[in-house]
């Protein structure tokens, strides 16, 4: 299975207009420190299927750099705008996708998306399907006030979880199919000493982590607040924008 990247920013992203600040100014050198909104591409292996979990506002020029064009489905983690409102610019690009969330997700997304029309599955936590030979669960994480889902992802061999937005405080049953992946790719929004209680900071993405004895830690969903990117790694295993990586 192989993993992309393909946005590591907040909401924000980075730079942040207007900002000045070290990894702002990183970015607009382009340093690694520039970060689209949040998407991910799995694939899984001889290329049978591909799947896009979220679809940032910045989804275009993501596609555009990894030159894709088709994709087996869509997975929709929660209703916030930076995860699903790129999807307008896809659909002159493919125009039947087949899109998965739970029900109240999909229903505010699809609201705000009322002129198109994707193939619309509504998927219960905790319940597996399968997109292009590979299997998912969504589960329930912490993120108020929205319904907000984790993915994790398996094609038999190898367990990718994804966090999504959430602070630490996830639910026991969800934490059960988090552990021991071999890929963890955790919300980390802030460096240590900024708390929100919607979001985990690098300590607490840590210390989840560590909690659920992932093989392999990325870091994503991060804000301009962490120092420049190269000087960031030195402390947190942060991700990259188009960072692919193969399990
Ligand atoms: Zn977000
Ligand atoms: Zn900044
Ligand atoms: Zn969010």
């Amino acid at each position: 299975m192989k993993v992309t990247l393909l946005g590591t920013g907040d909401a924000i992203g980075t730079p942040k207009i207007g900002c000045k600040c070290p990894a702002c100014s990183d970015a607009h050198r382009g340093g690694r420190s520039r970060r689209m909104r949040f998407s991910v591409l799995l694939e899984s292996d001889e290329d049978e299927g591909r799947v896009l979990v979220d679809t940032s506002p910045d989804l275009r020029w993501q596609l555009l750099k990894k030159d894709i064009s088709s994709v087996d489905g869509v997975i929709w983690t929660h209703a916030h705008y930076d995860h699903y409102a790129g999807f307008g610019d896809f659909h002159r690009v493919q125009s039947h996708v087949d899109v998965y969330a739970l029900k109240g997700t999909m229903d505010y997304i699809l609201n705000y998306l009322y002129f198109l029309k994707p193939v619309r599955h509504d998927v219960l936590a905790r319940q597996p399907f399968e997109i292009g030979g590979m299997e998912f669960v969504l589960f329930e994480v912490n993120h108020p006030p929205l319904e907000t889902v984790g993915v994790l992802a398996g094609d038999g061999r190898k367990k990718v979880v994804i966090t999504s937005d959430t602070n630490l405080d996830i639910p026991a049953a969800s934490l059960d199919l988090m552990r021991d992946a071999d890929l963890l790719l955790a919300d980390a929004i802030m460096p240590p000493g900024y708390n929100l209680n919607k979001h985990m900071n690098a300590q607490e993405a840590t210390e989840l982590a560590k909690s659920l004895r992932a093989k392999e830690v990325r870091f994503t969903h991060l804000s301009h607040l962490y120092p420049p990117h190269e000087m960031a790694l030195k402390r947190w295993p942060l991700g990259h924008d188009m960072m692919e990586i193969v399990l």
